[in-house]
C-alpha cells in the first residue's frame, strides 16, 4: 500500500534554512492556530499544521495549499509560539518559492497584492456602514459591491489644521505612558504595519500623530481605528519605542467608554470579522483557481 505521503529529512532541512523559521524545537501545540485572526474567523489557516508539513519535508503539498495565500504577514503566529518558530517566515518563503517555481504567476501574485489592498478598503467601509447602523447581519452583494465599486477619493482621513484645540480631556496623561511623546513621524510603523499598504485607508504613522496633537476626536469617531489587527508589527518596528499597538487598543477603549461608538459596537465588529475573513478566503480561492 503507497503511503499517503512521503516525508523527506533532505527537504525539511532545505525548508528550515531558506525559510529561517526555526521549525524543529515545534511541539504542535497549536498556540499559533489560536493567535491566527484569519484561523480565528474562519478556521482555514492553521500555522501549526504547516509547520507541522515543513518538518516533514512536504514542499510539494505545502506549495499546492492555498493557504499560504490567505497570510496577512501579522507576525501574530510567530509572537506566541512558545519555542521561538517562525510560521510567518516559512509562509512568505512558500510563497515565494510558489512564485518562482511559475505555481504561482506573476500575473496572478500581481492580482493577489491588488486583492489585497483592496480588502483593507473593503474592511474600512464594512466598519463604516457598522457605526452608521446597528445592524449585524452581512450580504454577499455588499462584498460584491465593495469589491468592484470604484474606492472612494479620500478614504476615511480628515485634513485637520495645526492649532485646533484638544477636544478630549486629560488626554495627554493617558496616552504618555505608551511613549507617544518620542515619535518623530518617521513612518517606519507605517512600513512595517501588514494592513497599511494603502495608506489613505490605514495609516498607523498619521494616527499617531493626530494623537501627538491632541486631534481626538477624528481620531476617537474614525472607523479607521478598528482596522488595527493587533499585531503589534509597529511598536516592534519603532525606534523611539512609541507602543503602536497599545495607542490604538486605547483608542478603541476610549472611544466606546466616551460614546463616540455605540457600547456594543466592539462586539457587532468582532462578529463581522468572522463574515468578511470568510469572504476573504472565498475570494482569494477564487482567484488562485481561475488562474489555472
Ligand atoms: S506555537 Fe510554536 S510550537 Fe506551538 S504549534 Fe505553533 S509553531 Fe509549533
Ligand atoms: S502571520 Fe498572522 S495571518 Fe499569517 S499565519 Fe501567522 S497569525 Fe495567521
Ligand atoms: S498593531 Fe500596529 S502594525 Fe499591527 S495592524 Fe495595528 S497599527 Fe498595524
Amino acid at each position: 500500500m503507497t503511503p499517503a505521503i512521503s516525508p523527506s529529512s533532505a527537504n525539511r532541512t532545505r525548508i528550515d534554512a531558506a525559510s529561517g523559521a526555526g521549525i524543529s524545537p515545534c511541539w504542535t501545540c497549536s498556540t499559533c492556530d489560536q493567535e491566527c485572526p484569519v484561523n480565528r474567523s474562519t478556521s482555514r489557516l492553521r500555522p501549526q499544521k504547516i509547520v507541522r508539513m515543513a518538518t516533514l519535508g512536504l514542499m510539494d503539498e505545502m506549495l499546492s495549499l492555498p493557504d499560504i495565500w490567505y497570510c496577512l504577514t501579522c507576525r501574530r503566529c510567530t509572537n506566541v509560539c512558545p519555542n521561538q518558530v517562525k510560521p510567518e517566515s516559512l509562509i512568505g518563503h512558500l510563497r515565494r518559492e510558489a512564485v518562482r517555481r511559475g505555481l504561482v504567476s506573476i500575473e496572478t501574485y500581481r492580482r493577489y497584492q491588488r486583492f489585497f489592498l483592496r480588502f483593507q478598503r473593503i474592511r474600512l467601509q464594512l466598519a463604516t456602514d457598522l457605526l452608521r447602523s446597528d445592524t449585524t447581519t452581512f450580504e454577499s452583494n455588499n462584498w460584491q459591491r465593495w469589491l468592484t465599486e470604484p474606492p472612494p477619493a479620500n478614504g476615511d482621513r480628515e485634513v485637520v489644521f495645526i492649532g485646533r484645540s484638544a477636544t478630549s480631556g486629560n488626554w495627554r496623561a493617558d496616552i504618555d505612558p505608551f511613549q507617544i511623546a518620542a515619535c518623530f513621524s518617521c513612518s517606519e510603523c507605517s512600513n512595517a504595519c501588514p494592513i497599511s499598504g494603502d495608506r489613505k485607508v490605514f495609516d498607523p504613522q498619521w494616527i499617531f500623530r493626530m494623537a501627538n496633537l491632541g486631534q481626538m476626536e477624528p481620531l476617537l469617531t474614525s472607523a479607521a481605528i478598528w482596522l488595527c489587527i493587533k499585531c503589534g508589527r509597529c511598536s516592534d518596528a519603532c525606534g523611539q519605542l512609541v507602543q503602536g499597538r497599545q495607542v490604538i487598543e486605547f483608542l478603541q477603549q476610549k472611544a466606546v467608554t466616551e460614546g463616540h461608538v455605540p457600547a456594543d459596537f466592539p462586539f457587532r465588529w468582532s462578529h463581522a470579522q468572522s463574515w468578511i475573513y470568510s469572504e476573504f478566503v472565498r475570494e482569494i480561492d477564487s482567484l488562485l483557481s481561475s488562474a489555472h
